[in-house]
């Protein structure tokens, strides 16, 4: 069989069958499950109740994970809540859905870094349409002439 990219990683790997879109790379094949449970969540009602009840026992059992958990990762805390911010605007004003939606496409994260009026800091570049993940990205403002 011919070889085909990964729809993980885009390394290129020979399918057992046509179906495989995965290499079995255990990283590829983590991001194969979580996409077939955040399509499941999306498409199956029961399925999504299930989980909730569930997550909620869970917690019940664990309290304070969630407040560790951010203690313990700042930067996915981060990122977590530059998106809520993001999907907020989105919900309020679902008309910037355009293409020519600019301002939603980069959601600033560290604000501090460029108090001074500058683009330097750090950014989760969030895409608008494209099914795929949220990137952190630095900008470095390069002062001087670029001749
Ligand atoms: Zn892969």
């Amino acid at each position: 069989m011919e070889e085909v990219p990964c729809i993980h990683c885009g390394i290129f790997f020979i399918p057992r069958n046509r179906k495989q879109n995965y290499r079995c790379f255990p990283e590829c094949q983590k991001a194969r499950r979580a996409a077939w449970q955040r399509n499941k969540l999306q498409t199956d009602r029961e399925y999504r109740e299930n989980q909730r009840i569930s997550n909620k026992k869970w917690l019940q059992n664990n309290p304070g994970y969630w407040k560790e958990y951010r203690r313990n990762n700042p930067d996915k805390a981060d990122r977590n809540r530059t998106l809520q911010k993001v999907r907020n605007n989105r919900r309020l004003s679902p008309a910037t859905h355009s293409t020519t939606s600019k301002p939603n496409l980069i959601a600033k994260m560290d604000a501090r870094k460029s108090s001074d009026g500058k683009l330097s800091g750090q950014y989760w570049l969030v895409p608008l349409f494209a099914k795929m993940d949220v990137i952190k990205i630095y900008l470095h403002v390069i002062t001087g002439s670029y001749k």
